[in-house]
């Protein structure tokens, strides 16, 4: 297979120029029929590593995958690009299911997508059949759910262990956008992929922009943030199904056009919903964790957060729902004092002491990152094994200037506490050493240690927010698991003696903006005859999305609307350089794109 060949096929089926540098050695490795395990974030392009070969080789490839809705998206966009494709899962009825049973093998189906849930026993109809024909791959997406180190874990998925043993010779591509150390390890295990090749891009998603923020009165707080992103799409993430409806209810008296999406909807009342945010009809969803998972729209312009997420495997994954196009995008963190509280209940997996504190653990660092002044992004992917050198410029904290004070003598007062107790403790039990609370739990001994009520002065979140920061610095350590007592490290005695003064940040921070750093697209920062171009088309898109029955990003990206206004093509041989417009594309709904373009152009 050229290079040659591999364009043509992109150009042909998909109108993109070229593969992105991270695929270029995924689907080298599979075309050469070798595994592979693809460690890519979202919005990386996972899906083209299998689909382009399926395309280019003979056989069948299987896409096994756990999300129903997206299945459909899937299998809708290929279609539209001319590719046969069809899927397998619960969502059809018995007759549907049959068809596509029988077209199995029939030379012409290219891919077919599979729940997991299908190979229960491994020894069905369907294994059967599958494994008399040409299968040429086996991609699992979402591969992560394989394993209970994970924080998806499904049990379906472990199924698919046997799978290289019933399809010997048939190379396997695992696939997912997050996975900590552990969980790379067990999915390597699970799949039997020990000699596979291995691919890990960066995590980084440089077009979201991070902020954090103390839950203060809520719905203000939301909607002076929302109002910024009027008309475009948005998901926001709360807690329960009660405050999903509340926040929606409220945002539509604002008049957003809102909904509430959660599990104790009909499964018909979620369908329309979904498929009423994925075609503009309403721009914002406010949803518990269950909505998005099947959700591939890529013109999603922020996620909120409404309380802190219960792992940053999952924030990441949530807050990266925005941006796919890779235009700027937005993620909000709102959280609040009962938060960690509340969610680490959560953590307790029964019967089961190891995944429990794994959870909790998870918790925490996801607290940390909330209450962190330092660059966000640094943070996240340092979190997923990655480190970035420089801050990024483009978080709440890289553009804010943090006043500082010398915090050395209070430092000396905190440390010289953990080193007078013959035990250690947890934060909080020294703040309330040092404040002289009279408290039971602060015992006599403790009562006559110089330092006792020697920090009266400060409150309790202020004496907090010093112990967090001398963490975050390195001047104390602290324990990791299920206790996090702290201890004095190297630093803390450099302190303790006066050889290193430390600075903090003030408590009441003051908010001044730098400009930032990085220079990002914006998508129309040049002017408003564009923007009503791009309104146009955006109303021819929506009016053929309806009438093929898909949501309109299948139809053109917004990247795609964007060039269109820019490059103002004229001919279907024009329009075929414009990003997204591959063969089947130009000939179905160029002429409706160009028919917009010139009476603009006569307007
Ligand atoms: P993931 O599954 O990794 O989250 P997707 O496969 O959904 O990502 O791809 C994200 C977006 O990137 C999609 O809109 C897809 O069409 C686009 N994309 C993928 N590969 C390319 C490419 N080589 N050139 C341009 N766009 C691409
Ligand atoms: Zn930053």
């Amino acid at each position: 297979m050229s290079a040659h060949d591999i364009q043509g096929c992109l150009s042909h089926y998909w109108g993109y120029p070229d593969l992105r540098e991270a695929q270029k050695p995924v689907i080298a490795e599979i075309l050469q029929g070798n595994s592979a395990f693809v460690i890519m974030p979202t919005g990386g392009g996972k899906s083209m590593c299998y689909q382009l070969p399926a395309v280019l080789q003979s056989g069948l490839t299987l896409v096994i995958s756990p999300l129903i809705a997206l299945m459909k998206d899937q299998v809708d966009d290929l279609r539209l690009k001319g590719i046969e494709a069809a899927y397998l899962n619960s969502s059809q009825s018995p007759e549907e299911s049959n068809r596509i049973f029988n077209s199995i093998g029939n030379g012409s189906l290219k891919l077919l997508y599979i729940a997991p849930e299908r190979f229960k026993g491994m020894d069905g109809v369907l294994l059967q059949r599958l494994m008399s024909v040409q299968i040429a791959l086996i991609a699992i997406d979402e591969a992560h759910c394989i394993s209970s180190w994970g924080h998806d874990f499904r049990p379906a998925y472990t199924q698919l262990r046997d799978l290289g043993q019933h399809f010997p010779g048939v190379p396997i591509l695992a696939l997912t956008a997050t996975a900590d150390e552990a969980t790379k390890v067990d999915i390597v295990k699970q799949l039997g992929l020990e000699g596979a090749a291995f691919f890990e891009n960066s995590f980084d998603r440089p077009e979201i922009h991070y902020t954090a923020r103390k839950r203060e009165n809520e719905m203000p707080q939301l909607l002076e943030f929302i109002a910024k992103h009027r008309g475009e799409s948005g998901i926001v993430y709360c807690l329960s199904r009660k405050r999903t409806q509340e926040v929606a209810d409220k945002l539509e008296d604002a008049g957003f056009r809102a909904a509430c999406y959660h599990a104790g909807l009909t499964s018909a009342e979620r369908m329309n919903r979904q498929d009423q945010f994925i075609r503009d009809e309403i721009d914002i969803i406010v949803a518990t964790i269950a909505f998005g998972m099947g959700i591939d729209k890529n013109n999603v312009r922020y996620v909120v957060h409404m309380n802190l997420p219960k792992n940053i495997e999952g924030y990441y994954q949530e807050t990266g729902r925005a941006g796919r196009d890779g235009m700027d995008s937005e993620a909000l963190l709102l959280y609040g004092g009962a938060d960690f509280r509340t969610l680490s209940q959560h953590c307790v997996v029964d019967g089961n002491e190891d995944q429990s504190t794994i959870m909790l653990g998870k918790l925490r660092r996801m607290q940390d990152f909330a209450d962190s002044r330092a660059c966000r992004r640094k943070i996240l992917l340092q979190y997923f094994g990655e480190t970035l050198l420089e801050d990024c410029g483009n978080c709440d904290n890289c553009q804010t200037t943090f006043e500082l004070w010398d915090g050395t003598e209070d430092a000396q007062k905190l440390l010289s506490t953990v080193a007078r107790l013959d035990w250690a403790f947890g934060l909080a039990h020294l703040v309330d050493i040092l404040r002289g609370s009279k408290a039971q739990k602060v015992t006599e001994a403790q009562r006559a240690l110089s330092t006792y009520g020697l920090g009266a002065d400060k409150s309790k979140n202020q004496w907090m927010s010093i112990g967090k920061e001398l963490i975050q610095h390195g001047f104390l350590s602290q324990a990791v698991g299920k206790f996090p007592v702290v201890e004095l490290n190297a630093r803390s005695w450099d302190v303790l003696k006066g050889h290193e003064r430390v600075m903090l940040t003030k408590f009441e921070e003051t908010k001044v903006s730098k400009p930032s750093k990085v220079s990002r697209t914006s998508a129309f920062d040049d002017g408003s005859a564009d923007q009503d171009l791009f309104q146009q088309l955006r109303k021819v898109r929506y009016a053929l999305a309806k009438e093929s029955n898909v949501p309109a990003y299948l139809i053109l990206s917004d990247r795609s609307l964007k060039e269109l206004c820019i490059e103002q093509p004229q001919s279907p041989l024009e329009l075929h350089s414009i990003h997204g417009f591959g063969k089947l594309k130009v000939e179905k709904f160029g002429e409706q794109f160009l028919e917009a373009l010139r009476e603009f152009g006569a307007g």
